[in-house]
């Protein structure tokens, strides 16, 4: 099993908290995960995590203590960031900044704390993201019911993704977790676009670590089997 999207937040500065997060990752039966958090925020309600070097430097100083541990036999972790899209250069160049100091081998591209008038502005943002970022994966699609009223600009972010090798986040947060008949809709899109998906809690809390992972990769695994 994999979580690729797991908030360290105070574990980045405390290496006790950090080896509960990587015996907890273990103890639930994860075998690949993403430690990460926020990188600068755009709204200041937000507190940033990974945005001064110094957050940076603890958190490499405990990856590398992870893989000179006996833990790195039984997973595998990779150092993370979570980055808020933006179309405000100045905001931009600031997150460039941070991705070049802090090297990091997983970039999750999300949209938060931006308004639009509609699904469609929402999906254009992400278009936007995919052709000026660098990222790994889009995290957590807006829930919507409905869905196929999208399929063009779904299909234009897919087949974007798919050129880029950009993965898309399947979100099992209570927060974000598609429905049912969305999470089969957008499993046939991404296969029909030869795109890759990866499994993310999206932990804000320790307890939350590979929250609902297993049973939506039953699901995930039921739909392929009946296709
Ligand atoms: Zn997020
Ligand atoms: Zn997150």
């Amino acid at each position: 099993m994999e979580d690729m999207h797991i908030h360290l937040k105070d574990a980045i500065y405390d290496q006790s908290k950090f080896d509960m997060y990587v015996k907890k990752c273990i103890d639930v039966g994860i075998k690949k995960a993403v430690f990460l958090d926020h990188g600068n925020r755009i709204s200041t309600k937000h507190i940033p995590v990974l945005s001064s070097k110094e957050a940076i430097d603890q958190f490499n100083k405990k990856i590398i203590r992870f893989r000179e541990s006996k833990m790195s036999k039984e997973i595998e972790i990779l150092k993370g960031i979570e980055i808020d899209y933006s179309n405000d250069l100045d905001f931009r160049s600031k997150t460039f900044k941070i991705l070049k100091y802090g090297q990091f081998e997983w970039i999750v591209g999300a949209i938060h704390s931006i308004k639009f008038d509609n699904y469609s502005q929402y999906l254009e943002a992400i278009l936007d993201m995919l052709n000026n970022y660098e990222i790994n994966v889009i995290a957590h699609i807006k829930k919507t019911d409905e869905y196929e009223k999208y399929k063009d600009l779904f299909t234009k972010i897919l087949k974007l993704c798919s050129k880029k090798n950009i993965a898309i986040e399947i979100n099992t947060s209570d927060r974000s977790r598609w429905s049912d008949k969305q999470l089969y809709y957008m499993l046939e899109l991404m296969e029909n676009n030869n795109v890759n998906f990866v499994y993310s809690s999206d932990a804000h809390r320790y307890e939350d670590i590979g929250y609902m992972i297993r049973e939506t990769k039953g699901k995930v695994e039921k739909w392929k089997k009946n296709k």
